[in-house]
């Protein structure tokens, strides 16, 4: 270790940072008393009705439809409507020209709806600002690029659109996933009935603002809101040709089994318990930004977070020591203001699993560390936590807490990391952290998980395709790959 280093791991913790309130404008933002489903272009006044919340404080936020068969009926009527008259026979490009049309307008919106994302789901500003938003924009002009171009994807396979999407998306990247389903479906010339998650509706409200604004014909995408029952009817409503699900491994399975015989077309995106594997030789420093990314990022509410993080023995030590200080400057609170690094976490439910799996990791023997901070009075919060000591076989080193909550385990060799690397039933992501372009490839072929990044970790592009398997589900979105799902071919 250099002398610098040396020096710096001495240096005392800084848990007394001053900041002045940073706050985003919350008044950018208008939200109606009651939101209703959006079917056909037209607002439909729901049958049934519960109440969404601010996760950071609790307030109530607005009224949401919780639709029901008959409704999600309707939705899925005026997509098949909008496929057969019309939206199938609509020109590749005159399509693309409707997806630019989105993008553009997102942009132009950005921050109205960053400030919706973090008021509705709890996640920091900076992060909705600067990840969430940017990167939906990106999808569809991605995907606007290439409506016109599916020959050339495909050559000589004559793509033609299944038909109409059911569309289920969680409440961590709500727009995001939104944006993941949506702008491939229309590229390739389906019609779309989408639900987002129960908590995290107000995003997927506003962008029917976007639809209308982009003159999108009526009925080619509909939003449906409601809980896991609206969900569980649009999957088993048979006038839906393909069904697209991200969340947890445990519902994916259950959609599964329901389509299981009926030809109806699936894909899933599951969970995930990725192994960031750091060996002797990284740059430490960079390597702890990409584990702090890697786990506290969103809350850790990410199916490829870096939730195992895998040392080499040699480091451990002053690579734990520089993560804890590190952790010690995270600011925790308000999801608005915009020096805030952690937010709020999502639910209560979530809350407690959170807190059930963290009480398991300490009954099963792991050493926990978590930085001194204070926590707000109100709403759902969890200071972020890094375990050590940590087995295999504890629970928090198999299954998904999907919070901001780090299991330490440690390997001498590469084959040790490998193994245990791919100790899991997931499949989703990794990372390498290592000098060596070598060992980079090396491993990237040997660890079983559908994203590899190495040195650095939770970067996405819409160019660049996402998804797992094993137990984190099937199919790619993103890049070329994330066309196919939405296409048959002759
Ligand atoms: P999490 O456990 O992370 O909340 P879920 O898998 O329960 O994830 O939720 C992801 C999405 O799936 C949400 O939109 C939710 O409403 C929906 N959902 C939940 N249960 C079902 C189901 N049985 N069938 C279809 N969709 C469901």
């Amino acid at each position: 270790m250099s002398k610098l280093e040396r020096k710096q791991d001495r240096a005392p913790v800084p848990s007394e940072w001053e900041y002045a309130p940073a706050p985003e404008a919350r008044d950018l933002v208008k939200l109606r008393e009651r939101y209703g489903h959006f079917v056909g272009g037209e607002w439909l006044e729901p049958r049934e009705t519960y109440m969404t919340i601010d996760p950071a404080d609790e307030q109530p936020l607005a009224e949401i439809g919780q639709a029901t068969p008959a409704e999600v009926d309707l939705a899925i009527g005026a997509a098949r409507e909008a496929f057969e008259n019309g939206w199938s026979d609509v020109s590749a490009s005159e399509r693309a020209k409707y997806l630019f049309r989105i993008a553009r307008i997102l942009q132009e919106r950005s921050r109205e709806f960053a400030v919706l994302e973090s008021l509705n789901g709890g996640k920091p500003i900076r992060e909705s600002r600067d990840v969430d938003l940017p990167l939906a924009a990106a999808h569809f002009f991605y995907y606007a690029g290439w409506a016109d171009k599916l020959e050339y994807a495909f050559p000589n396979r004559s793509p033609r659109p299944i038909g109409v999407a059911g569309q289920i998306i969680p409440w961590n990247f709500p727009l995001l996933m939104l944006a993941w389903k949506i702008a491939p479906a229309l590229a390739t010339g389906n019609t779309v009935v989408l639900k987002p998650a129960e908590t995290t509706p107000l995003s997927a409200l506003l962008f029917c603002d976007v639809l209308r604004q982009a003159e999108l014909p009526p009925g080619v995408v509909n939003i449906i809101t409601g809980d896991g029952h609206t969900g569980a009817e649009l999957v088993k409503h048979p006038g839906v040709d393909k069904i697209a699900f991200t969340g947890s491994t445990e519902v994916g399975k259950a959609i599964q089994r329901e389509l299981a015989g009926t030809g109806k077309r699936l894909t899933l995106e599951l969970g995930g318990k990725a192994a960031n594997v750091i060996f002797d030789d990284a740059a430490l420093d960079q390597a702890v930004e990409g584990i702090v990314n890697g786990i506290y990022f969103n809350q850790g509410h990410v199916c490829c977070a870096g939730s195992r993080l895998l040392v080499q023995e040699s480091i451990s030590d002053p690579l734990i020591g520089k993560l804890k200080r590190r952790l010690a400057t995270l600011r925790v609170g308000d999801p608005l203001d915009k020096n805030t690094n952690v937010g709020a976490i999502n639910s209560p439910q979530q809350l407690d699993k959170i807190k059930e799996l963290v009480a398991s990791g300490e009954e099963e023997g792991a050493e926990i560390y978590q930085p001194p901070c204070r926590l707000p009075e109100k709403g759902y919060w969890f200071a972020p936590t890094v375990f050590t000591n940590v087995a295999q076989s504890y629970r928090i080193a198999q299954e998904e807490i999907f919070g901001p909550v780090l299991s330490v385990l440690t390997f001498r060799t590469p084959d040790e990391a490998v193994e245990k690397a791919n100790n899991t039933p997931y499949g989703l992501s990794a990372g390498v952290w290592t000098e060596k372009g070598s060992r980079i490839l090396a491993m990237s072929q040997r660890l079983r998980a559908g994203v590899i990044w190495a040195n650095t970790y939770n970067r996405f592009d819409p160019s660049s395709p996402f998804g797992g398997y094993r137990e984190s589900g099937f199919g790619r979105e993103g890049g070329r790959h994330g066309l196919e799902p939405y296409l048959e071919f002759e």
